[in-house]
């Protein structure tokens, strides 16, 4: 294996340590993988036969100045942050497994027993960090062929391997979206026919392996082999719901799930920001429960926008996600994304377009980036027509901005002054003149002033008969 000469320096140092102590020490799992496909680690697994936290110790009395070492002894494992990247060591182990549990019964053991516990042949390569055949690769699974044919496969039989821990069938999946490689027939059958078994890991662990697939460049990979190992269904019903196509008198709608998938997709590019991948992924889910056939019409989803959003705290709630500030965000962009193609319409008035700067504030952008996403058609003419009626929304927006300020707009009067001006206390009138003023300014009715709103506040009050103080 060519190491490069950080991990040369670093690896002899890790050998002298594991050679003083007596105990066979060797980089293993990820690190391996990704240094082969040339990716980026962050960490390295180092594994002995003996005692990790000892061997970390002893490494980390090699540097100067000494790193510090955390270790959980109930584990066995231990952990040194250099500057450059972070070490994990741990004893080699050997696993068994209950039926109940992902949490296996360990027991020390070889570095045959450790690569036979890992998920993937890919996963399971070692580097040796021993004086005798120091940097050799140690690939017992054919890992290295497996990484040239791009195939994610099993050590030992997939059946065993999945219903041992189930949460492995979701990382067979995130690996083959990050990594755009297949999983072998015989492993997705078997993911397949144990799908239900995902039901014994936790909705945090399933959330965080999705959110590593919705983060991958091509997110409908995994979504598509979610779909079809059946594994979705288990944990996004909402989303599940909306493939297929139906067909009454002739008419067909076009399948919502692929077509999700495929917004997920064409977002992906445009942003890092997972809660807007997020959007994309759950703004047509309120298409199932709204979907309708109207005889002379065709299908309709009426409304889905505004039950897609009513939807998102559930679904959010079920997969434990962030309950505040990503979900609300979630919820508003998907109840606002028909908004801007409203707008895409000829004559569209200024008004229309304060009031959507208005409700989306700083996320208009994102917004808007979700909208032109949302364009799936495989007409390209269409394609092209509805970009350029989305450029021209963003132009009318980006003017109303620069015109009228609307985004992240207080109205000029508060809600104090009402009070204070008609001797008020808290209570639905302050609220309804101070509607009534934000209402005006959007429909431009009066300007965006101070002495204006002053003016119509005082109208205002005057119809629905409040004195001044
Ligand atoms: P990433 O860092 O992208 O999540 P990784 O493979 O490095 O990928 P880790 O979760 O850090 O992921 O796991 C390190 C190694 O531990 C893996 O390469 C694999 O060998 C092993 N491993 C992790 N999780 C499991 C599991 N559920 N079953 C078996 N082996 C596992």
């Amino acid at each position: 294996m060519v190491l490069t000469a950080f991990e040369e320096t670093l690896f002899r140092k890790i050998a002298s340590a594991a050679e003083k102590l007596e105990v066979p020490a060797y980089a293993i799992g990820g690190f391996v993988r990704d240094k082969i496909l040339s990716r980026k680690t962050k960490d390295i697994d180092i594994v002995c036969v003996g005692d990790g936290i000892a061997l970390a110790h002893e490494v980390a009395s090699l540097f100067k100045p000494k790193p510090k070492v955390n270790f959980f002894k109930n584990y066995g494992t231990a952990q040194i942050k250099l500057p450059e990247i972070e070490l994990e060591f741990v004893g080699a182990r050997k696993e068994s497994y209950e039926r109940g549990s992902r949490n296996p019964n360990v027991e020390t053991g070889t570095l045959e027993d450790d690569q036979n516990r890992r998920d993937f042949t890919i996963n399971a390569m070692a580097i040796s960090l021993n004086q005798q055949d120091f940097g050799a690769l140690l690939d017992p699974f054919d890992g290295l062929l497996d990484i040239k044919d791009k195939i994610i496969r099993t050590p030992l039989a997939p059946a065993q391997t999945f219903s041992d821990d189930p949460l492995r069938m979701m990382r067979a999946i995130r690996f083959a979206t990050q990594l755009q490689f297949h999983i072998e027939v015989s492993c997705f059958e078997s993911i397949k026919a144990q799908a239900d078994r995902i039901n014994i890991i936790s909705k945090e662990r399933i959330a965080d392996e999705l959110n590593k697939i919705m983060m991958a460049p091509k997110p409908s990979v995994g979504l598509d082999l979610l779909f079809r190992s059946g594994l979705l269904a288990k944990f996004l019903p909402q989303l599940t719901a909306l493939a297929g196509t139906e067909y009454v008198d002739n008419k067909g709608h076009k399948d919502n799930f692929y077509h999700t998938i495929q917004v997920v997709d064409n977002i992906a590019p445009h942003t890092n920001n997972l809660w807007l991948r997020w959007a994309a992924l759950l703004h047509d889910i309120g298409k199932a429960p709204t979907k309708k056939f109207e005889p002379g019409h065709g299908w309709t989803f009426h409304g889905h926008e505004v039950i897609s959003g009513r939807l998102v705290p559930k679904v959010f709630a079920q997969l434990k996600l962030p309950l505040h500030d990503p979900m609300q965000y979630v919820k508003k962009i998907i109840e606002l994304h028909h908004r801007p193609v409203s707008l895409t319409k000829e004559n569209i008035t200024d008004s229309a377009i304060r009031r959507l700067l208005f409700d989306a504030g700083d996320d208009i952008d994102d917004l808007m980036t979700l909208c032109e996403a949302d364009i799936t058609s495989k007409n390209k003419e269409k394609v092209v027509r509805y970009l350029e009626n989305f450029e021209m929304v963003r132009e009318r927006l980006k003017e109303v901005e620069e015109k009228d300020r609307i985004r992240n707009w207080q109205p000029p009067i508060s809600g104090e002054e009402i009070m204070e001006t008609f001797g008020l206390s808290p209570s639905r009138e302050v609220g309804n003149i101070k509607t009534a003023i934000r209402e005006a300014i959007l429909d431009g009715i009066i300007p965006n002033e101070y002495e204006a709103a002053r003016n119509y506040m005082i109208e205002v009050a005057e119809k629905l008969s409040i004195r001044r103080f």
